[in-house]
């Protein structure tokens, strides 16, 4: 990677996930309650209103709504395999912001 995908805070910035918006999502657990928040790559830029934020910048956004917590997201690639992808579509995780229990 060119030293133009990494932000000031050394982390990737988003649009260099935007070729692989439909295979990868951001996830996070709240350290406090447990829940769990998935962002797609487009709904994480949609956030931070520019592709040149990075996933950093995006975990120091998101905050636990019921209790505060800071959640740290993390790269998940969908590790279906490619015949599973093309039958079931993208996963749903890739798609806007969600929050399980
Ligand atoms: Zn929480």
């Amino acid at each position: 990677m060119s030293s133009d995908a990494l932000g000031p805070d050394g982390s990737v910035r988003l649009h260099r996930y935007l070729p692989l918006a439909t295979s990868l999502y951001f996830a996070g657990s709240c350290p406090t309650c447990g829940r769990v928040v998935t962002v797609g790559v487009e709904a994480a830029i949609e956030l931070m209103g520019s592709g040149e934020a990075t996933i950093g910048e995006v975990s120091a956004r998101l905050r636990c709504r019921p209790c505060g917590g800071r959640v740290d997201l993390a790269v998940c690639p969908d590790t279906r395999s490619v015949d599973t992808q093309k039958r079931d579509g993208p996963l749903p995780e890739t798609m806007g912001l969600k929050v399980r229990e």
